[in-house]
């Protein structure tokens, strides 16, 4: 059985002063839910003070991208030595937004799911196919080669070191999010395919979640769907009241 998992995104959002009181609001209103994992992830700037706000609470922590290296001269990067230093539990990897804007390939993805790993953190991957692909039917074959990319060579000791985040990039701040039977098809081609890369028991107990324009008025219905073990949310984590109501909804 996989724990259901919520994951707010916070993107480039929210200063020191912000993030505190985001926490403040959100701790009270989930006191309450022990059946879903719940995770933030604020910005690198933000990740000491909210660290600091969850501490007492099951609430986890990412970064929302990673070095490869564990230190070194490379300006600007964060490696997970830090990640884990300032509190955080897992990481998120790939997202399509770094794969678009800041031209992140399967390589460099791969290399950072393996530091991940390495330093303990979970890795949540996202991976996802374009509106083209989806249109012109590559959607399995794209997943299947972004998956398989980037777990090339990893040694996944524990498979809840690892969580995969599908996002369909023509869902993501768009307002359309996939049909849960749409979101539920990509994750069930994820899991076998998975199946085939790992032994069968590691690729069950692997979570697999959606993200795309999840609010609090579709989140049920996705969760409804039998391959769909959580989600990830951007635009609508950023109120900590209606992530509350969010996160309050995705029963399983
Ligand atoms: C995301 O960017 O990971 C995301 C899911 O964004 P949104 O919920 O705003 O579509």
């Amino acid at each position: 059985m996989r724990k259901p998992i919520l994951i707010g995104n916070w993107k480039m959002h929210k200063t020191v002063e912000q993030a505190r009181a985001y926490a403040g609001t959100l701790i009270p209103l989930i006191s309450k839910i022990s059946a879903t994992d719940i995770v933030l992830a604020p910005p690198f700037t933000a990740l000491s003070v909210v660290a600091e706000s969850i501490k007492t609470t099951p609430i986890g922590l990412a970064g929302q991208d990673v070095h490869w290296e564990p230190h070194g001269a490379f300006t600007g990067e964060i490696s997970p030595i830090m990640l884990a230093d300032h509190g955080c539990q897992a990481v998120i990897i790939g997202h399509s937004e770094r794969r678009r804007i800041f031209y992140e390939d399967n390589t460099a993805i791969r290399q950072k799911i393996k530091a991940a790993l390495e330093h303990n953190l979970t890795a949540i991957l996202c991976l996802g196919e374009t509106q083209e692909e989806r249109d012109t039917g590559k959607t399995s074959n794209v997943l299947s080669h972004q998956l398989e990319s980037a777990l090339d060579g990893t040694n996944l000791i524990n498979p809840t070191q690892l969580i995969i985040a599908y996002e369909p990039i023509w869902a993501i701040g768009c307002g359309t999010p996939a049909t849960p039977s749409q979101a539920n098809d990509a994750h069930e081609h994820l899991r076998k395919h998975l199946s085939s890369l790992l032994c069968p028991v590691d690729a069950e107990s692997i979570r697999i979640i959606y993200g795309g324009s999840i609010t609090a008025e579709n989140i049920n219905a996705l969760m409804s769907m039998p391959h769909v073990d959580g989600g990830l949310v951007g635009g609508a984590c950023l109120d900590p009241a209606n992530f509350a109501i969010i996160v309050n909804s995705a029963v399983k």
